[in-house]
């Protein structure tokens, strides 16, 4: 909560922030505790190495849940910074704001911070994703918020079964090697753009879970994946990551297999530079796959259907080759 209030007051502060050179974060007044703190002692950034260093301030405590895009870096001795919000160009760090005696770093969506002390140095050291894992997989469950997806009886939301599966999924999921970063894991609004923007810029493959619906007839039924095929330096085609998530879903759930099939008409798929697939798991205006899709041991199945296709993937790096 606190961390909300300091940025929304970031906010009114935002015409107010200095213009720094490339590799110093922010020069703040030096707080009297640590006098003689001078501007390259405090706080700057090394973009080749994607390290924050910390000068002679030490970390206390740092935020390190991937989840969020934020982490939040207090400082063990008592800086006394005036808020400070700086604005950086790197692909990983975004903006630091510096307030009273901690340090808020917004990075990209998955992003890691650690914090490191050498005996020389002390550093918040960013990670990208895929320097930790052998493959990145971005799901993302549909719609969210105001954008209900397909709606079935006035009550029935398409976007609250699609993440309730994410949800189980993530619940579920145990693969150290594999890192299943989620567009989003509550109710909540979401772009289009985000979605596919995040899975371009931190994913390996990218699947996206939604429910159909047919509107002329409540008989059409089944499970039916869509794929854009464009060139990737992937393992496998968009298409080929489709056959995988159709026939874990189908097969698992036993629905009639319409197959994997190429679209021009989704955004995700259009817009996507990583193997793409969307799942369209079952039809909701189908009232005999309805009352499955409420069901939540069916969305506990459909989950583990999902949770073997991700496991059924190639690795997109091996990194103990990359590491030796
Ligand atoms: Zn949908």
């Amino acid at each position: 909560m606190y961390i909300i209030k300091v940025i929304s007051a970031a906010l009114f502060m935002l015409f107010l922030s200095a213009a720094l050179t490339p590799t110093v974060i922010c020069a703040a007044e030096p707080p009297a505790q640590t006098r003689g703190l001078s501007i390259a002692d405090s706080v700057s950034y090394d973009p080749a190495l994607k390290r924050i260093y910390t000068g002679l301030l030490t970390v206390s405590e740092i935020k390190t849940n991937y989840f969020y895009d934020e982490h939040t870096v207090h400082f063990a001795n008592s800086a006394n910074w005036r808020m400070r919000r700086v604005f950086l160009r790197e692909p990983l760090l975004r903006e630091a704001l510096l307030l009273g005696d901690h340090m808020v770093i917004r990075c990209e969506k998955g992003c890691f911070a650690e914090y490191i002390e050498d005996g020389e140095n002390s550093y918040i050291q960013l990670t990208e994703p895929k320097e930790l894992y052998e493959t990145v997989v971005v799901i993302d469950p549909g719609h969210g918020k105001e954008d209900y997806g397909a709606v079935v009886n006035r009550t029935v939301f398409e976007k609250d079964i699609d993440l309730d599966i994410v949800l189980r999924l993530l619940e579920a999921f145990e693969n150290e090697k594999i890192l299943l970063l989620p567009t989003r894991t509550e109710e909540k609004y979401v772009s289009l753009e985000y979605r596919f923007r995040l899975a371009n810029k931190v994913g390996d493959y990218f699947i996206s879970v939604h429910n159909n619906v047919d509107e002329r007839s409540q008989n059409t039924g089944g499970t039916i994946t869509y794929h854009h095929n464009h060139e990737t330096d992937a393992p496998i085609t968009s298409r080929e990551l489709a056959e995988i998530a159709q026939s874990a879903v189908a097969g698992r759930l036993q629905t009639r297999d319409r197959g994997a099939v190429n679209s021009d008409v989704y955004r995700i798929l259009l817009n996507s530079k990583i193997p793409t697939a969307l799942v369209e798991v079952m039809f909701m205006s189908n009232p005999g796959e309805l009352a499955r899709l409420e069901d939540p041991a069916c969305r506990q199945e459909i989950a583990l259907a999902l949770l073997d296709a991700i496991n059924a993937l190639p690795p997109a790096r091996n990194l103990t080759a990359r590491t030796s």
